[in-house]
């Protein structure tokens, strides 16, 4: 076979080498000690999922980018674009007589057929939690200061959240009357900033004058003097009435998140809208100043689940972009404080060794130290060297001389010095060094 070389992957596609890897694993287990913190319980679904179950309410934008095809047996499927509607689809079937409220965690890739760029792929990572059941605010505040929590404890500074609220809105359109999908287009442009187009839209959907003259002002509205916006809008949208609560409901959650021990850094904006179509109540984003795409967001979508045959249940819910976060932590050089494993190499002096020697590198696994045999055959020297080269802390090197006394010779490669050791002593030896920490 000729011509097989020279293999990439797929456009949008990445391989995670080792130092991305260990990043990447390092997030997602920082996700999983903040799920555990606030009580949420890990459940792992599908990356396949029916097309229908995906696209019910994902809107035009993320139907449009899914990975879409027929399995062998004919059916619709496609590979999850986010978390929220499988959570969803256990919560109205298996799930269903679970006491609420429900705390749902769970992580993976995602997919979406999006334009490559930094920080866009079309395979990306996401940790999600979903709170089902109660429509308090407190729900909504412990979804952000979740949030900020996770943010935090990747060592991230400087994080902002923009928030908005999706009833305001749709407040004033249901109001108006405008049917369901006019709406979801509106919503698609004001979530890409078109909002000259969405007012067009609506202009030409018939309805009043008034209405869109205040859907003008309304989407002018933001910034970080939280409760004063709120109060603009209250005043914008005195008419209508649903728009009138969800102001109030965005004013009981920002209270509640201003009076907590966590410090948010908040900006309202009251235009804001959010590409997936579930939403009906506050939507929100996160990011941090270094980076201008959003490190994760969520809302309120408290009908989805009675869409799908289940229970009326409402709901609130955040995804985080794991790969961003990475991004992020790169560029603000917040490294991750893990306690290392100790290493070490254990070299075998001859083959007459060997068997004593994989012995002995038995033991020091089973003990919890990370060993590499040495097993390309190299001299010592060249051993050392390598073992050097990969930062390692120690090499043992099993002689047949010290053997025979019931010792092996280890270097200390941190330190630059060797002492031979007795067998029974290695693990000793390497784990309660002075002004060395316990792995
Ligand atoms: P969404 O479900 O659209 O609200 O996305 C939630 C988060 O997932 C975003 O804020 C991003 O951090 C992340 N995300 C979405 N799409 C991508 C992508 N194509 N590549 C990387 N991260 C993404």
């Amino acid at each position: 076979m000729s011509g097989m070389s020279g293999f990439r992957t797929v456009r949008g596609m990445r391989d995670f080498l080792p130092e991305e890897a260990s990043l990447l694993r390092f997030v997602e287990d920082r996700a999983r000690k903040v799920a555990d913190l606030y009580g949420y319980k890990e459940i792992i679904t599908p990356i396949v999922e029916p097309y229908d179950l995906l696209s019910a309410k994902a809107g035009e934008e993320v139907k449009s980018r899914m990975f879409i095809f027929k399995d062998l047996g004919g059916r619709d499927v496609a590979l999850r674009p986010e978390f929220t509607a499988s959570v969803a689809r256990l919560v109205a079937t298996t799930l269903k007589n679970e006491p609420k409220p429900l705390r749902l965690f769970c992580v993976g890739s995602a997919y979406r057929y999006d334009e490559p760029q930094k920080g866009r792929y079309r395979e990306f990572w996401q940790s999600n939690y979903e709170l089902m059941g109660s429509n308090r605010p407190e729900a909504d505040a412990e979804i952000l200061m979740l949030t900020n929590t996770l943010l935090q404890q990747n060592g991230l500074r400087r994080v902002a959240f923009k928030i908005g609220h999706i009833g305001v809105l749709k407040g004033i359109l249901e109001h108006e009357k405008v049917e369901e999908r006019i709406q979801n287009a509106v919503m698609q442009l004001m979530d890409k900033k078109q909002y000259d187009d969405a007012i067009g839209l609506l202009k030409n959907s018939g309805v009043s004058e008034n209405c869109t003259s205040i859907i003008q002002e309304l989407v002018k509205l933001r910034g970080a003097n939280v409760l004063e916006i709120v109060k603009k809008i209250e005043r914008l949208v005195k008419n209508y009435e649903k728009s009138i609560e969800a102001a109030k409901n965005l004013r009981e959650i920002l209270r509640l998140i201003s009076g907590s021990e966590c410090r948010i850094d908040v900006t309202l904006d009251a235009g804001f809208a959010r590409g997936l179509e579930y939403y009906t109540g506050i939507i929100f984003e996160m990011y941090v100043t270094d980076l201008d795409i959003a490190l994760g967001g969520g809302g309120r979508y408290d009908r989805l689940i009675e869409l799908f045959g289940g229970e009326p249940t409402p709901a609130i819910g955040v995804a985080h972009g794991l790969d961003r976060i990475m991004l992020a932590m790169k560029m603000q050089q917040t490294r991750p404080q893990t306690q290392r494993r100790k290493t070490v190499m254990v070299v075998a002096v001859g083959d007459d060794v060997a068997d004593e020697t994989s012995r002995i590198a038995q033991i020091l696994r089973e003990s919890g130290i990370s060993v590499e045999l040495e097993i390309m055959r190299r001299k010592i020297g060249k051993a050392l060297e390598v073992a050097d080269k990969k930062k390692m802390d120690y090499a043992i090197i099993v002689g047949k001389k010290e053997l025979d006394e019931g010792a092996v010779v280890i270097r200390d490669l941190v330190r630059r010095e060797q002492s031979v050791v007795n067998i029974g002593k290695i693990v000793e030896r390497i784990t309660l060094v002075e002004g060395r920490d316990l792995p």
